[in-house]
This record gives C-alpha cells, structure tokens and sequence, in this order.
C-alpha cells in the first residue's frame, strides 16, 4: 500500500491489523468479511483479499513460513515481481533489488540516461558483485527506496547534499538527458443511475459489475460513457470525481423513483452504516440523501 498512498495514511491501518492478526495463522483464520472492514477507506480491496488468500495458503502449504524461491514465492495471490524480490531481500537477505520507482529513478539519474533506455535488470545482474559486496542486501533494499523519497528525489534531487555526487552523471552534466516519467492517472466518465425507495428510504445495489475496480461489491448500477454529456431521461443530481485503483473517476450522479428494483440489485437502507459496503458507495449515500 505504501506504492500508493502515504506512509501516514497507511500507518493506523497497519497498526489495528497488526493488533487484531498478531500472526499469519491469526489472519489465515479470519473471514474475508472482517479483512475487509479493517481496509475499509483504504481502497486498493483487492489487495487486502490477496493478503488474506496469500496467509491462507501459507498456513496450509508453507507451515505459515514465505517459501524461499522465487519461483514459489511468484506464485502467491497478488505478488508479482517487484513484491517478490523485495520479500527475498526482506525476509532472506537475498542479493536482489525490487526494482520500483525509487530504484529506476536513482539508476536513470546516475547513468544520466532515460529510463526507458535501460534494462534494469542486466544492469543489476553486471553490477551484482558490487553492489551486494556487503551482504546487507535487506538493508540495501530499503536504502534505495529511502534515498530515492528523501535524497534523489521526483522532483528537486538534493544533489549537492548527496554522497553519490561525485559518480553521479546526471550531477556533473550540462545536458540533463534524463526526464522523470510521470504516469496521469487516467480520467473516464461514469454514470451512476441511483434507483431509490423514497417511502422506505432505500437504494438499489448490485455485486454485478465489468468496471474493472470494486468488482464482488455492492454499488448502484454504474455504466462507463465516452464522454460526461448529461441524459434526458433520467433525473441529474450532481458531478463529482473520485480516484479509485489510480483512475480518476468523472461521475454523473441521475436518480429516479422507484418501487421495483432491477434485475440483479437488492434494495439497501439509505439510513443503514453497513460494514460491507465499500466507502464509494457510502460517499453515493450521502450525496442520494442529499436529495430534497
Ligand atoms: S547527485 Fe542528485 S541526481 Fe545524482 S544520485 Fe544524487 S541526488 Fe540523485
């Protein structure tokens, strides 16, 4: 989570998981409901159901121990590369960067080279015997991800503080090749068509969706568009964006009332703080009541 939101955002949640799951069989043990509630505002809940699925193989297959190969570590719900070879280093020492952000940044910048013109991996594999000679490859790992947030950072490098200046390229060229690459978010238009219970003050929600994001949870029918032009024959209550999974979301909001809901929705209570409801849909609620 700490590649997506900020250290202090993440820490109280980390501190209540650690409390309520002291250890990997505690977690392994909980409902999917529960992991859920705790992540709750957090976003990214796929990760939090990898997390779950991960401890429960663990426990059953691994005596609740991470596996030391890559090959089986790859394996696991949700690990991919980078998360892969950062646990080597982590959890076994083993000589091995988890190339990110942070890694890819500080190489480009010392090579005085773009990114996209490096293979990172070739370059760690030439360079293993020297940057694994003190065999504090755990340690080395969080020094990259470290010096690339406070020193070497995204924007404004602390170059004349930095130690590695004096073999930095980048530091000691007139011609700065290297740009950082910055991924957009990518904005799409979605209409939320709220279908409401006015006398029982209730909302129709579904599990079925194909958006890509919040996928297995309850929202209100909600259909991507091409482009956010309003719709006639429905009711339009407002606009808003929401950043869900690194999309930015452009919402319009239509309602109409009803007493029979669509096919594959349940009706909710507007007034009700479900615990299984995503905070995306609570934040639709308040807007719904919002309405007269
Ligand atoms: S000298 Fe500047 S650009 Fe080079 S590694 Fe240090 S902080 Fe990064």
């Amino acid at each position: 989570m700490l590649q997506q939101t900020q250290v202090k955002t993440v820490l109280p949640y980390f501190r209540k998981f650690r409390l309520i799951f002291p250890t990997l069989d505690s977690l392994s043990r909980s409902s999917e409901k529960k992991v859920l509630k705790m992540w709750e505002g957090l976003g990214y809940y796929r990760r939090a159901r990898n997390l779950l699925a991960t401890s429960k193989i663990l426990a059953k297959n691994y005596r609740s121990q991470l596996p030391k190969e890559y090959k089986e570590i790859i394996k696991l719900p949700g690990i991919g590369d980078y998360t892969a070879n950062a646990l080597q280093a982590f959890i076994f020492n083993k000589p091995t960067l988890a190339i990110d952000g942070n890694v890819k940044r500080v190489f480009s910048r010392l090579l005085n080279k773009n990114e996209n013109k490096i293979n990172f991996k070739s370059l760690i594999e030439i360079n293993k015997k020297n940057l694994f000679r003190l065999n504090r490859n755990s340690d080395l790992v969080e020094a990259f991800m470290e010096f690339g947030a406070l020193v070497c950072k995204p924007k404004e490098p602390d170059c004349q503080n930095c130690k590695l200046n004096n073999i930095c390229i980048y530091f000691k060229s007139k011609n700065k090749f290297v740009k950082t690459l910055k991924v957009k978010p990518e904005t799409k238009s979605y209409n939320i068509f709220c279908y409401i219970n006015k006398e029982k003050n209730q909302i129709a929600l579904t599990k079925k969706n194909n958006l890509g994001f919040l996928k297995n949870f309850y929202l209100p029918p909600m259909k991507e568009v091409k482009d956010g032009s309003l719709l006639r024959n429905w009711k339009h209550h407002s606009n808003f964006k929401n950043l869900i999974s690194n999309k930015k979301l452009d919402i319009n909001l239509y309602y109409k009332y009803t007493k029979k809901n669509p096919m594959q929705t349940e009706w909710f209570s507007l007034k009700n703080n479900y615990e299984f409801i995503p905070s995306f849909t609570k934040k639709i609620f308040k807007e719904v009541l919002k309405i007269n």
